[in-house]
């Protein structure tokens, strides 16, 4: 812990932390050091972790990197969190994140952007780290944590491990409980697990998961013990390679690395066969209306009444006016917009309900193909390396959010996906790919994943 925290100290440039808790973490280490002596503690006891400003931290600054959150203390634990401490962890901070979690880059933040490790060779250009989860990537790959918390609404856990060289999970919806989680589009959200390793993901996860009586949508199915699938056989398994995710204008660098993957996993003894995902084209649109309209009506909720930041006014509507227009950042503001106009009588049929048909037919591909006897479907993570801070936030909002074009499908049916490293591009930057299991089968994911590792 102390160890991290030096490193912590030393890493400021890279933004990764928005709150550190050395007092906090030195305390449970000590108390954890305690329980190791006498031989006890849990299966993570001791371990130093980063936790995404997304998740209520008790007593402890929780702002999902948002001006209106900026002075809010939570009273209570998130049941993930809290499930992570029961196992012994060590909390060393709250990670950076894009505002509300919504961003592909992590430059959408109230705190500022972060950077990553990584450079291009021979560059000193900053690098983004990917985003939302851009804190808990940059920390873990810095090794500014043993590992880190995130979470996933339409890529944001497998996007940013692709874009800094480490491995992310985002379980089935509803295997980790979201109570206490900043609600962005609650359909979507699912937290999950980063680490330099998959074996590391697998313990963290499993003490992340379970069911939560305070969460309806979490579900009562027993964990399994993901740390024992990493190194299984995936022999006989049928691999998916969907011919949708050959989008246009892919650089030959991923399709290259899509093949590779491919390869490792018939040499691992798997069967590669190619299916169909006939609605893919269609996910990016349909999400781009599912997750706004979710978030405009989860934020109504910052009114300067109830939570974080109040801006006075003459009356109560001039308060909420001026509360949230100091609040918000452009890119929230966006979604609220959007999220509104798709909702709103008149427009509600023509997208908000056709992109909730789109979203069955999304699934009922995905079905499909399961039914097939196919695992897991194999996708490179991201259509590009990481790029350089500054380079799309400005630019047409579109630009931004074609980076979650392979990522998005997995949250829309509500998958387990896992984003594994797998080499370097040509300017030596980390490039990922992505396996996308059965509903509740992480298992399989993580004996895939340790394959290609
Ligand atoms: N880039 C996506 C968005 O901005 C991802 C969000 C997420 O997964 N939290 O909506």
């Amino acid at each position: 812990t102390q160890a991290h925290l030096d490193a912590i100290e030393k890493a400021r440039v890279l933004n990764a932390y928005v709150l550190e808790t050395p007092d906090k973490a030195l305390a449970m280490a000590k108390a954890s050091d305690e329980k190791l002596a006498k031989g006890e503690g849990g299966p993570l006891e001791g371990l130093p972790l980063g936790i995404k400003d997304m998740f209520a931290t008790e007593g402890v600054r929780t702002t999902a990197c948002a001006a209106i959150l900026e002075n809010f203390v939570p009273v209570y634990e998130s049941t993930v969190t809290s499930h992570l401490w029961r196992d012994g962890a060590v909390m060393l901070g709250k990670l950076n994140n894009d505002e509300f979690a919504m961003g592909s880059s992590n430059e959408t933040s109230h705190f500022g952007p972060v950077i990553s490790p990584w450079r291009r060779t021979g560059s000193d250009a900053r690098i983004v780290p990917g985003g939302s989860s851009g804190g808990s990537a940059s920390a873990v790959a810095a090794s500014l944590c043993l590992g880190a918390t995130g979470t996933d609404t339409g890529g944001s856990i497998r996007q940013p491990a692709a874009f800094a060289g480490i491995v992310g999970v985002k379980p089935t919806y509803g295997r980790c409980s979201r109570w206490g989680i900043v609600a962005f589009a609650s359909s979507l959200d699912q937290a999950g697990p980063f680490a330099r390793t998959v074996k590391d993901t697998a313990v963290l996860l499993r003490s992340m998961a379970g069911h939560d009586p305070k969460d309806t949508t979490s579900v009562d199915l027993p964990v399994p013990d993901y740390e024992a699938a990493v190194g299984r056989s995936v022999k006989g398994m049928k691999i998916g390679i969907p011919k949708e995710y050959r989008v246009a204008g892919m650089p030959d660098e991923i399709e290259a690395l899509w093949r590779k993957g491919a390869e490792w996993l018939k040499a691992a003894g798997a069967e590669i066969v190619e299916v169909s995902l006939p609605h893919t084209k269609y996910a990016l649109p349909a999400y781009y209306i599912v997750a706004p309209a979710e978030a405009s009506s989860n934020l109504a909720r910052y009114d300067g009444v109830r939570y974080g930041v109040r801006v006075p006014g003459n009356d109560i509507v001039d308060m909420y006016e001026k509360t949230r227009a100091a609040g918000f950042g452009p890119e929230v503001r966006r979604r609220i917009m959007i999220g509104t106009y798709v909702l709103s009588a008149g427009y509600y049929d023509a997208y908000y309900r056709r992109a909730q048909q789109v979203r069955t037919l999304i699934k009922k591909d995905f079905e499909d193909c399961f039914a097939q006897g196919v695992s897991a479907i194999l996708t490179p993570a991201t259509p590009s390396a990481a790029f350089g801070i500054g380079e799309k936030v400005s630019g047409d909002p579109v630009e931004m959010y074609l980076n979650d074009i392979f990522t998005v499908t997995v949250n829309m049916a509500g998958l387990p996906g896992i984003a594994v490293p797998a080499g370097l591009d040509a300017q030596g930057l980390p490039l990922g790919l992505q396996l996308i299991g059965r509903p509740f089968d992480e298992e399989t994911l993580f004996s895939l994943a340790g394959a290609i590792e």
